[in-house]
């Protein structure tokens, strides 16, 4: 990308590279929290970082002024989670609404629903949530049970989502629901724009393997919504949801590209501490250098994603070239981080914050090879639609 960048784009990094490091939330440093908190403390302080974004005017970058952005580009996006990944700065408590949510509604929402809901994503005045997943539909999203029926002049849904991560904060839901059964069972699907007060909705917390509690189960019981409430057409939601999920896979890796390669440097300074003269062992070296050149390599192939993109290219199925390649990179790095740190390096004896805050980076690596489609599911993808093979039945 820097060799793409604008005179103005250069000096909106430099910009932002001095905002970002002394605004960063009190308590966090280096990628975490330095004290303990209650979820609902921990989601407070991160709405209040995003909030804190968007007041200094970095949220939304580039979406239409119209709806709350500033009219840039997708390059001044990937500057802002680069900037902030390079010096560990929170994620933030909304990617859902940031990245995905708004996506779709600027590709297929109604200019009612852009005017609505995308200013309250960038003011993080809504945090959203992603109701795909089911117990039996995770992968094959098609064979979804959730149903969404036209009655008395409103949406009734009734149904049950799994996974949802960020439900436990969640202002909105962005629902795919069946609303026919029709004879192709990728069609009949609709996206939603649910509130998650509305009446009839349940959230079960459920604990994942960092300890965290960022999973839900999220039921629907007779939950009514306006009619007005459909994303895109009605029956279309799987190409809508598919479009979106090719640009996500796509383009919203550069935070955790330059947040590894932090992490990688976290590494190395422990790894020096330990040595006598501060030299590390040549093992150390070896991994060191083995892993930098891996999340080069890939900060090389998503700027060149990202270039087609702003250039009007649909990078389509290659998405899953690129989400392969993230979700790989990334495990093999967080692998070769932990060897160097080492397990009483991570697990302390003590309740030592500074040491442990590799372990949500190691877990969450673990993950990227399942959500945004899983390895076998992209492999799919480059088999029938990039190397034309025979589809599987
Ligand atoms: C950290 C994390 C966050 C998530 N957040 C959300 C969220 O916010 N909202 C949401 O809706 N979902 C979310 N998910 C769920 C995620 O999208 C699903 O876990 C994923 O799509 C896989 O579905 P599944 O778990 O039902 O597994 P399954 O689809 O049952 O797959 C099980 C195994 O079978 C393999 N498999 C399945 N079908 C095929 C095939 N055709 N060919 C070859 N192999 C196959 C899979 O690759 C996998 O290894 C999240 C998941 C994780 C891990």
């Amino acid at each position: 990308m820097d060799f793409l960048l604008t005179a103005d784009q250069r000096a909106f990094r430099r910009e932002l590279r001095e905002w970002v490091a002394p605004n960063l939330p009190v308590n966090w440093r280096n990628g975490h929290f330095t004290k303990s908190l209650t979820e609902a403390e921990r989601g407070a302080a991160l709405r209040a970082w995003e909030g804190q974004v968007h007041a200094a005017g970095y949220a939304g970058l580039h979406w239409p002024k119209a709806y709350g952005g500033h009219g840039l580009t997708l390059i001044e996006h990937l500057i802002f989670g680069e900037e902030t990944g390079r010096v560990g700065a929170p994620e933030g408590i909304n990617p859902i609404g940031r990245e995905l949510v708004a996506g779709v509604l600027l590709h297929a929402g109604s200019e009612e629903q852009k005017l609505r809901l995308l200013p309250r994503i960038a003011a993080c005045l809504d945090v959203w949530c992603q109701g795909f997943s089911e117990p039996n539909a995770g992968s094959d999203l098609t064979s979804l049970k959730t149903r969404a029926e036209q009655r008395d002049g409103a949406w009734h849904i009734q149904g049950q989502k799994i996974w949802t991560s960020y439900a436990q904060h969640a202002d909105m839901c962005l629902l795919l629901a069946r609303t026919s059964i029709e004879k192709k069972s990728n069609q009949g699907l609709t996206l939603f724009a649910v509130p998650m007060t509305t009446a009839g909705i349940t959230r079960r917390g459920m604990q994942q393997i960092d300890g965290t509690w960022d999973f839900n189960e999220v039921f629907f019981d007779d939950v009514t919504i306006p009619l007005a409430s459909a994303i895109g057409p009605v029956g279309q939601g799987w190409a809508v949801s598919g479009a979106v999920l090719a640009i996500e896979r796509a383009t919203t890796r550069l935070y955790r590209q330059a947040r590894y390669v932090n992490e990688l440097q976290h590494a190395h300074r422990v790894a020096r501490s330990r040595s006598p003269g501060a030299m590390v062992t040549a093992d150390t070296r070896q991994k060191i250098a083995d892993i930098y050149s891996e999340l080069l390599v890939l900060r090389a192939l998503n700027v060149r994603f990202v270039g087609r993109i702003v250039a009007g290219e649909n990078v389509g199925a290659e998405a899953s070239i690129l989400k392969q390649c993230w979700s790989h990179f990334h495990q093999h790095s967080t692998t070769g981080i932990a060897e160097i740190l080492g397990v009483d390096h991570w697990f302390p004896p003590t309740d030592d914050l500074d040491c442990q805050r590799f372990l949500p980076v190691y877990f969450h690596s673990r993950a990227e090879t399942i959500f945004a489609g899983t390895s076998e599911i992209q492999k799919d993808i480059i088999a029938e639609r990039l190397l034309d093979m025979p589809r599987r039945r």
